[in-house]
């Protein structure tokens, strides 16, 4: 099943900005539903929910933290947190909100269709399906990639299999950093940027064409396979 078509809750003060979204992600065959005021928003989700949130952080009456929380206490469903500030998404991912994408405005109409695709996607997939390119062995700490052994250091694999584990989530360099050395010896942002250079040169060599180590400008990065 490729296209996904889903019921959508715009929450979004902006009425033009709002407006935009909704046309299109309607032009992509999904249903819309659109709250500008943030007290309105769980009231609403538990009359009616949707299969994914497009939450702005800053909203009159309640604020796009707040409800996250509310609603995690209740409920797992898709959150994208779309925020102006470039900055504030790695505060927002300290928070572990469990949010399940971060957009920054400005951001362009085609790239929110294509982030809730891929989040309703994810999350209509409990497990990876069977003969994915990607394939991690945690006890023989070994991974193979379109069938093809990778050469890897223990780091690489640690990335990788953080990494791997949550497809579309967006870590930080301090967030990897963690659960890199067995040890605690002083690494930096830098180390973290040049095992993922290592890494993913070793998965292009294999599939050039599939980047699936994805950079977010000012945040860390994020793992794209599916
Ligand atoms: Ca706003």
């Amino acid at each position: 099943m490729d296209a996904v078509s889903a019921f959508i809750l715009i929450v979004e003060d902006e009425p033009k900005l709002a407006a935009l979204l909704g046309d299109y992600l309607k032009a992509a065959g999904h249903e819309t539903a659109w709250i500008a005021n943030g007290l309105e928003v769980i009231p609403a989700i538990r009359a009616r929910a949707p299969d994914l949130v497009l939450l702005d952080l800053m909203l009159p009456g309640r604020d796009g933290l707040d409800i996250c929380r509310e609603l995690r206490s209740f409920s797992e469903l898709p959150v994208i947190m779309m925020t102006a500030r470039v900055e504030e998404i790695d505060r927002l991912l300290g928070l572990e909100l469990g949010a399940d994408d971060y957009i920054c405005k400005p951001y362009s109409p085609r790239e929110v269709v294509a982030r809730c695709k891929a989040v309703l996607r994810r999350n209509r997939r409990s497990l990876p399906p069977e003969g994915a390119p990607l394939q991690i062995d945690e006890a023989g700490w070994r991974a193979s990639f379109h069938g093809i052994e990778l050469d890897l250091t223990p780091v690489e694999f640690r990335l990788l299999r953080t990494l791997s584990a949550a497809p579309g989530r967006v870590f930080s360099r301090e967030q990897l950093l963690d659960g890199l050395y067995d040890d605690h010896r002083v690494v930096t942002d830098r180390t973290v940027d040049s095992h993922i250079k290592n890494l993913r040169r070793k998965l292009e060599q294999i599939a050039p064409e599939a980047p699936l180590i994805r950079s977010i400008y000012g945040v860390g990065y994020r793992f794209e396979g599916d």
